[in-house]
């Protein structure tokens, strides 16, 4: 019996994470998304469904790093000699998602050196790692917050500079490893440096849905897609169908949203009233509220897509205050509130 994954449109409630990853997945250069929440409340299942729901994308065939074919894209060396020779052959495989398991080695995230190949036939062959298998899909890491500081530093580095660069054991390779960054942590449970928290894109919270009807609908849901998974699918088909049709057209559009001066000033006004500090708050705001535009079909940037993407962008880049130990959201909400107006 086949596996299904649960259909993206099917998940109740849960509106902001949906937001996040929607528009990570729209532009990938808003960088990783952090979600933080009670165990138990789909985070996982939410990144799979998205991958599922994305069409089937193009690879080299043979390609241990699931290269893009199309004209221009960044290659490993290998793919480009064959494109040079004329040589590229493609096919089409599902959009990755790529778990990376707690007390994962930095050899098996970025590859390594074959051993088995270096010692019976004397060869320096590279055996790629995690990242390779993630190019161009999501990496997925639950608890991040419990893994390895330079790690994560690693993954981030990697994440936003599109390429994995490996200089070691005499082996020197470079291959594109451009891949969602979805992080999942359990605010209890050990707490990201600061530094490490600023360099995600995003971040959310997600909690188990605290009113009676969201409850009942969540797990009437579950139950039936575990009793028939193929039927509820089916049911889901036409909703998923027309998501995925508002996301690939997203992408295509995204290039051509105008950010006019108006909504680089509300980034910076909302940013300096909060003292978030650097720019990167500001990116990111601009970053995912393009991306939104993108998905509602919109020309240019508005305040509507700046208010939405407030929160998700700038909670986890405030400073602790400590005369006012109010929630990072609530005065996220708060100011945006007199900035835009309730
Ligand atoms: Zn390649």
């Amino acid at each position: 019996m086949s596996s299904l994954n649960f259909p993206f449109s099917a998940i109740v409630g849960q509106d902001e994470m949906k937001l996040a990853i929607l528009c990570a997945a729209v532009d990938p250069r808003i960088g990783g998304v952090l979600v933080f929440g009670d165990r138990g409340t789909g985070k996982s299942t939410a990144v799979r469904a998205l991958a599922a729901l994305l069409p089937k994308m193009r690879v080299v065939v043979g390609c241990r790093y699931g290269c893009d074919p199309a004209e221009g894209a960044a290659v490993c060396e290998a793919c480009a000699t064959l494109r040079a020779a004329g040589k590229l052959k493609s096919k089409l495989v599902s959009v990755p998602v790529v778990d990376l398991p707690l007390g994962a080695t930095e050899d098996r995230v970025v590859g390594a050196l074959d051993l088995e190949r270096a010692l019976t036939a004397g060869v320096k062959a590279f055996e790629p790692g995690l990242l390779a298998r993630a190019n161009r899909g999501f990496l997925y890491i639950d608890e991040v917050n419990l893994l390895e500081d330079h790690l994560v530093d690693l993954l981030i580095d990697v994440a936003a500079s599109g390429e994995n660069v490996v200089e070691r054991e005499g082996l020197s390779v470079r291959h594109p490893a451009r891949f969602v960054l979805v992080g999942s942590g359990n605010p209890e449970e050990g707490e990201l440096r600061p530094q490490l928290l600023d360099r995600f894109g995003l971040a959310v919270e997600v909690r188990t849905p605290q009113d009676l009807a969201s409850r009942v609908e969540v797990v009437r849901r579950r139950d039936q897609f575990e009793r028939d998974q193929a039927a509820f699918v089916a049911r889901w088909h036409k909703d998923d169908d027309k998501l995925r049709k508002r996301l690939v057209a997203a992408r295509e559009r995204l290039p051509d949203v105008a950010v006019p001066d108006a909504a680089l000033e509300r980034a910076a006004q909302l940013c300096m009233a909060l003292g978030t500090d650097g720019l990167r708050g500001e990116l990111t705001v601009i970053r995912a509220a393009r991306a939104l535009a993108a998905l509602d079909g919109e020309a240019e940037v508005t305040d509507d897509h700046i208010r939405r993407v407030a929160k998700p962008a700038l909670r986890h880049r405030l400073r602790r205050d400590p005369l006012d130990d109010t929630d990072a959201s609530v005065r996220v909400d708060r100011v945006a509130d007199e900035l835009f107006g309730a």
